[in-house]
């Protein structure tokens, strides 16, 4: 099945998988990184068609980098599509599930991919999650990308709250300094 471009224009199918992260951890960091940073959307349907390509044809890449914007660790094939997230730890647990998330609902219905699951690696801790995208789950990330074309469109950054990843934050300085 392939989407009608229009349409999917219309969507709010662009974001990238940081700005999800992003809507997670932090709006302020969301809003700061969407205004400062710029973004090159007209790539992204080749891009995303050479992914799919090399899920058809590859049995297992490394890494592919689309766009600089979104990094899926590696991609096996077999009869399901796996995208792979390699992560160190868990302290930001919900933003990279969201965000493995976001690449299964882009794939799903982008591309029309079917069968694509994923699964989070943390080598450190030797765990794995599996994440399968379910029209509940489908539904969420409507409303995560709503909700991330509000906060973009807001006239100024939302108010910071300071949490313990503030610290390592490249935006310190301009929410606490
Ligand atoms: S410093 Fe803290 S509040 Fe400010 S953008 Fe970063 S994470 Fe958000």
């Amino acid at each position: 099945m392939e989407t009608d471009i229009g349409a999917l224009l219309s969507k709010e199918m662009f974001f990238s998988g940081t700005q999800v992260n992003y809507f997670i951890v932090c709006k302020t960091k969301l809003w700061l990184f969407s205004h400062f940073v710029t973004m090159e959307h007209s790539s992204d349907l080749v891009s995303y068609g050479k992914l799919v390509h090399e899920t058809t044809y590859g049995e297992k890449k490394k890494e592919i980098v689309i766009d600089d914007r979104i990094a899926i660790d590696f991609i096996q094939k077999g009869d399901t599509v796996v995208l792979h997230e390699v992560k160190k730890g868990k302290r930001l647990e919900k933003a990279h599930r969201y965000q493995l998330l976001y690449y299964l609902y882009y794939l799903n219905e982008l591309k029309g991919v079917e069968n694509v699951e994923g699964e989070i690696d943390y080598p450190l801790l030797r765990k794995k999650e599996h994440i399968v995208l379910t029209e509940n789950l489908k539904e969420e990330m409507r409303n995560i990308l709503k909700g991330i074309k509000e906060v973009i469109a807001m006239p100024e950054p939302p108010e910071p709250a300071y949490m313990r990843i503030c610290r390592k934050c490249a935006y310190f300085e301009f929410c606490w300094v």
